[in-house]
């Protein structure tokens, strides 16, 4: 079981099943969005993804057609992502897990990398 909370509390998660992938996506949307260098992501299964509160308190943005981020309407935290394209698979923020991820964790859409990033 893996959990996650948004800044405020508000909003925790619950995903049953383990961590498929997760991701540093530099796109610029991602950086938009996260008012980060990159969005950082854990690939779970859609399937044992809920909300165990605040669900009420989360918005979804469609950055994309198909494409929706969630976040908490109360102090801003990006949730989630996911696109209709893979709709077994959605994504949570790797910030927002409660307990540090271990485990591998690809770049991805590094042409839009910025240049503030330390070289990793
Ligand atoms: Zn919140
Ligand atoms: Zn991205």
């Amino acid at each position: 079981m893996v959990y996650g909370s948004c800044l405020c509390g508000r909003v925790k998660y619950q995903v049953t099943g383990d961590i498929r992938s997760a991701s540093h996506c530099h796109c610029t949307m991602c950086q938009k969005q996260h008012g980060a260098a990159c969005g950082s992501y854990a690939n779970v299964d859609r399937a044992g993804f809920s909300y165990a509160s605040g669900a009420d308190a989360v918005a979804a943005y469609e950055s994309s057609p198909g494409v929706t981020r969630g976040f908490c309407q109360i102090c801003g935290s990006s949730l989630t992502w996911h696109s209709e394209k893979s709709p077994d698979c959605i994504a949570v923020s790797l910030g927002t897990l409660d307990a540090p991820y271990l485990g591998a964790v690809e770049d991805i859409f590094t042409e839009t990398r910025v240049g503030w990033l330390p070289e990793s």
